[in-house]
């Protein structure tokens, strides 16, 4: 995700805060930001992830021009798809570039959609710029207040955190071992101290650490504790399982703990911070919420699932990646150990997606109204794992 980059791209033509913030929250509630996002009902009629997707229409073996919503607007009908594939086509670039769907929209709004460029660039309010991008350019099916609102709230965060904010690059700075220095609302220099016994004497601390930690605790509201911040070289030799080149020993990671909060509904909200860039690491063995989260801000995204130990992982592409009949891995696991939790399934917890475990999110599903649906998408990641 690259706020930033289609934040400062669309100011460049827009040149209001408000009309970007509200043009950007309506992109967000489409495709989460995501620019190689197939709709999730495609990728189900078609059986293919959005990677899989990306390069069939890439290599030129998969008709684009199909009706299913795609890229940041998630652009369906026949018209805008053929246009948006022509205008990769012009640009040499994958169907997936960010930037080139950018300009798509540049190019939309200025040939047929002129009357929202120019509420846009005149809206006195993000609700106002959200409202006609969802009534004139987006169009979704509802379009009702509460869509109205919802659009507009996320338009507004992205307002909060890129039009007010001026600092967007954190600072790393040194504090004395042992001395609390307050860094914010909630934090103290001290809770990053290094656990080892005699092994340093000062802790170094990166300021966005503090910031996305303090967003955790502003947004659940309850404690949140280290188990973990700086560890220095010679402590973090002593760790079993510790990488020898961990981010903890350079001061940009932290191990939290949120009070009564399950670590993949930490690691969820985490992900939905605009500004965050770095890994996140869920560490869940139980579906009571014991385990922790790994935070760092080593400004590159990645993310990991730990299941059982501190050492085995997988990589995943994001927290609310779909589960379905055939899906193996740590994820699986953490589905099958909810249903276990909620009497929906009852066998192994072996991250493997089978028929068994399909049943019981069939089970989860019809229990929130979705009768056969077979999938765990990100719906039933929200209402298992709520942020
Ligand atoms: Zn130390
Ligand atoms: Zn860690």
């Amino acid at each position: 995700m690259s706020y930033q980059n289609i934040y400062n791209k669309l100011m460049a033509e827009i040149n209001n805060a408000y009309g970007v913030c509200g043009l950007m929250g309506n992109l967000k509630a489409e495709s989460a930001m995501r620019s190689d996002n197939l709709q999730d009902s495609g990728n189900r009629k078609l059986g293919i992830t959005d990677t899989e997707y990306v390069a069939q229409v890439d290599s030129g073996s998969r008709n684009f021009v199909d009706n299913i919503g795609f890229g940041l607007a998630q652009w369906t009908s026949a018209g805008r798809k053929a246009s948006l594939l022509d205008f990769a086509k012009k640009y040499g670039t994958s169907i997936a570039d960010e930037g080139m769907q950018v300009d798509f929209i540049i190019y939309e709004l200025n040939n047929g959609y002129k009357a929202v460029l120019k509420k846009l660039k005149n809206a006195t309010s993000v609700k106002e710029a959200s409202d006609c991008v969802v009534k004139k350019y987006e169009r979704p099916a509802n379009q009702g207040e509460s869509v109205l609102n919802a659009r507009a709230k996320k338009g507004q965060a992205i307002y909060d955190e890129y039009a007010t904010k001026r600092e967007v690059i954190g600072t790393m700075k040194i504090y004395k071992k042992g001395v609390a220095f307050q860094l914010s609302n909630n934090f103290k220099s001290t809770e990053f101290d290094c656990n080892g016994k005699g092994c340093c004497s000062e802790t170094p601390i990166h300021s966005n650490l503090v910031k996305v930690l303090q967003q955790v605790r502003d947004h659940f509201g309850v404690s949140v504790n280290l188990n973990c911040g700086y560890r220095c070289p010679t402590h973090n030799a002593k760790v079993s399982g510790a990488s020898k080149n961990s981010w903890h020993m350079k001061g940009y990671a932290s191990d939290i703990v949120v009070k009564g909060v399950h670590p993949m509904r930490v690691a969820r909200f985490v992900e939905t911070l605009p500004d965050f860039n770095g890994r996140i690491g869920v560490y869940t063995w139980d579906d009571k919420g014991s385990g922790f989260v790994h935070i760092d801000v080593r400004g590159t995204n990645s993310r990991a699932v730990y299941t059982e130990n501190n050492t085995q992982y997988d990589t995943v592409a994001g927290f609310s990646v779909s589960v379905k009949q055939g899906s193996k891995g740590r994820l699986v696991k953490v589905v099958q150990r909810k249903l276990k939790s909620m009497g929906l399934y009852n066998g192994a917890i072996d991250g493997k997606c089978g028929k068994g475990t399909t049943a019981g999110i069939m089970k989860f599903n019809a229990l929130h109204g979705r009768l056969q649906d077979t999938s765990w998408g990100p719906k039933c990641w929200n209402e298992a794992f709520p942020i």
